[in-house]
């Protein structure tokens, strides 16, 4: 079966020439020369073809002349800057190298890169700018005034095969010039430079296994031999095409993504040695669609898939080759899951062996990176990136998409080939591709999913913000969409808003399965979602306690067994937290319709902390009282103060530290939950203190 992935529409330039002249008025206004803004102009143009650049795989760069901070006027090159995304680039974001001082280099043999980047560093025109592209030199060194690179998928699907050299030269004949695979840094600059000048006729170079540059004028020239370039590379791979891909046999029913997710997730965990009961877990970003599915469905997967990159800085995102899992029949989630721990626990060994071998190579010294898998692909369903958080994880997930779509047109044309296993080490391993990843210390919660119920009110909006603020990808549930999505907008990043009835079983059911299959799991709950009810127990309506108990009790219930199912499937433990006000405790008068439920819930706390603590699933609830929020709303309040003939803020802050406590109080104490992992069947008060109220 001929599965063509190459289909969309041709590239096309998307240069205008009107967007173009608006750039650099817009930026004249600040001082911008016109070069420089067109430079700004045409590398967005590059950044937003995924075609073309994803995710950090591309530079650009122009020559030109500014004044110094002393005022004194200098050649200078303009390149991008490490850390910023071509898509959205700006004007300093593209920092100012001293042109002289960089090809001064060129006469050197070899440079390490520590001294690289420091002397580029010393040759910036300002010294606060951001560190200027690992392939800076390449720039400098060629005198074109605009240089772009890319690592466009079409060049890659055309020159990643053995004879890739052969298929550049007669494609792109004289035009291009041919660069061997070099690891970027000074090595690549000088050969680069080098094959430039044996035919300085050459409209851009072509770098084997990794991508291609072109050159201009002006930036137009250069933007549009790149779309030229990738074009008739594009064109290439329509011809002649081999059906690739003979399917395996696979079971008749697939198990859902929702279903699987988990599994695989808790597979990929590792535990945390330095801490008894923490794992590092991944957060999972699932993808799929014809062209993913023919390739993850082939008979020789296990061949095509484990070759190699398809571009060397793929490695620090996607590790060098996916972990491959057999596919998941439906009903067998136990058969899988153990097919999928073999597979990582296989995985693992693998990656540690290679790191064994190359670090011994270059003489040891490199400290391992952590060895799971970040990308795997599941026969039957798709693939998975992963990752610490939700953003790496869509990052590894994309470049797994470009890494399918270049391996099948390489295989349709020829036979797809990477890079060495050791140059793959050599550029895992660079410590300036590692500083692209940045040394930040992870925050306590990364890698977690943390389900929120009520997370359109005060608590649970407070509650969401102080989880993902602790590096939590958070969900928010609540009957309430809009309230959920205003929250889930302003928290931003990752934080996703689903609509959900925690009395209501399907519906819970359905949130659960989406949280699955968006985040690949869930590692604490936070029930918080009620209402209160009142009334005289004596004569209370049976149904106003029985809709109470609905709420305030079994919803508790239904969403913490959903959370269980989970946390089991993933085998890493978990964490329901329940918001049990202080009327389990303490009943107030006329309010047994919200306190005899929440009394029950507090009990529940207790029951799953016996029956689960072996899985290492914690229970623990927080008891608080008397906090601003939907529920005691500032109309009620201030019919209770005046009722009480106190002020309103008395009113709040009467209790023994006499403060009033907040959403935010609240949602400090659930964090200290999460975080305390030898504690469970805990209830923590926050009331600003209740005696009466006060646990034994
Ligand atoms: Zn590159």
């Amino acid at each position: 079966m001929l599965r063509d992935t190459n289909s969309g529409c041709m590239m096309k330039s998307a240069w205008v020439e009107s967007d173009a002249k608006d750039t650099v008025e817009r930026y004249a206004r600040d001082g911008v020369a016109a070069d420089l803004a067109l430079r700004v102009y045409s590398t967005r143009l590059l950044g937003r073809d995924p075609r073309l650049v994803l995710h950090g795989g591309g530079n650009t760069s122009v020559k030109t002349r500014m004044a110094d901070l002393l005022g004194n006027d200098t050649d200078v090159l303009c390149v991008k800057g490490s850390g910023w995304d071509m898509a959205s680039i700006e004007p300093s974001g593209m920092p100012a190298v001293r042109l002289d001082a960089l090809r001064a280099l060129r006469t050197r043999d070899a440079m390490p890169d520590d001294e690289m980047v420091r002397v580029q560093r010393a040759s910036l025109l300002d010294p606060m700018a951001p560190n200027p592209s690992v392939e800076t030199l390449l720039h400098a060194f060629v005198p074109h005034s605009f240089i772009d690179h890319t690592h466009a998928a079409a060049v890659l699907g055309l020159i990643d095969q053995p004879d890739g050299r052969a298929r550049a030269r007669d494609l792109y004949g004289a035009r291009m010039g041919l660069v061997r695979y070099i690891l970027p840094g000074f090595g690549l600059a000088k050969e680069a430079a080098a094959v430039f000048d044996a035919d300085p006729a050459v409209e851009g170079l072509i770098l084997e296994k990794h991508g291609l540059f072109t050159f201009g004028a002006d930036a137009r020239e250069a933007y549009e031999r790149m779309i030229d370039m990738v074009s008739l590379a594009e064109d290439r791979l329509r011809q002649n095409r081999k059906s690739v891909f003979v399917g395996a046999s696979l079971p008749r029913d697939i198990a859902s993504v929702s279903e699987v997710a988990p599994l695989l997730r808790g597979a990929c965990a590792l535990p945390d040695r330095a801490r008894e009961g923490d794992f590092a877990r991944l957060v999972l970003d699932f993808r799929t669609g014809d062209a993913v599915l023919a390739f993850v469905n082939g008979r020789d997967l296990g061949r095509y898939s484990q070759a190699g990159v398809i571009t060397p800085d793929h490695t620090i995102r996607t590790k060098n080759w996916p972990l491959v899992v057999p596919a998941p029949a439906a009903g067998q989630p136990g058969e899988f899951r153990e097919a999928a721990r073999q597979a990582v626990t296989g995985f693992i060994a693998r990656y540690t062996d290679y790191f064994a071998r190359n670090n011994a190579r270059v003489g040891g010294g490199r400290t391992m990176l952590d060895p799971a898998p970040r990308v795997a692909l599941v026969p039957g369903l798709g693939l998975f990136g992963m990752g610490r958080s939700k953003k790496e994880a869509r990052i590894a997930a994309d470049l797994a998409e470009a890494a399918v779509a270049t391996i099948t047109d390489a295989e349709a044309t020829g036979t797809f080939e990477s890079i060495s296993e050791a140059e793959m080490f050599d550029c895992e391993y660079w410590p300036l591709e590692q500083a692209k990843l940045g040394s930040a210390k992870p925050l306590p919660l990364a890698g977690q999913v943390a389900g929120i119920t009520g997370a359109g009110g005060a608590i649970g909006a407070a509650t969401a913000r102080a989880f993902a603020r602790a590096g939590a990808e958070v969900a928010l549930l609540d009957r309430d969409i809009a309230a959920a999505r205003a929250t889930a907008a302003a928290i931003g990043g990752a934080a996703l808003a689903l609509p959900c009835d925690v009395t209501d079983a399907v519906s819970v059911r359905e949130a659960f399965a989406r949280i699955a299959g968006h985040f690949g799991g869930l590692d604490i709950l936070v029930s918080n979602a009620g209402a209160a009810w009142q009334g005289k127990i004596g004569d209370v309506d049976e149904a106003i306690l029985r809709q109470s108990f609905e709420l305030n009790f079994f919803a508790h219930q239904k969403v913490a067994q959903a959370a269980v199912k989970i946390m089991l499937a993933q085998g890493t433990g978990g964490c329901l937290l329940f918001n049990v006000s202080k009327q389990a405790v303490n009943p107030g008068p006329d309010f047994g319709p919200y306190g005899l439920p929440k009394a029950a819930t507090l009990f529940l706390v207790r029951q799953y902390a016996l029956d689960y603590g072996a899985d290492g699933i914690r229970a623990n609830a927080v008891n608080a009282d008397r906090v601003r929020s939907g529920l005691l709303t500032d109309d009620f309040i201030a019919q209770r103060a005046q009722a009480r003939g106190v002020s309103e803020k008395d009113y709040m802050s009467g209790n023994l530290l006499h403060r009033e406590v907040t959403a935010d109080d609240v949602a400090q104490a659930f964090l200290a939950q999460a975080l305390a992992l030898k504690t469970t069947a805990d209830v923590t008060t926050v009331d600003g203190g209740n005696i009466a109220a006060a646990l034994r």
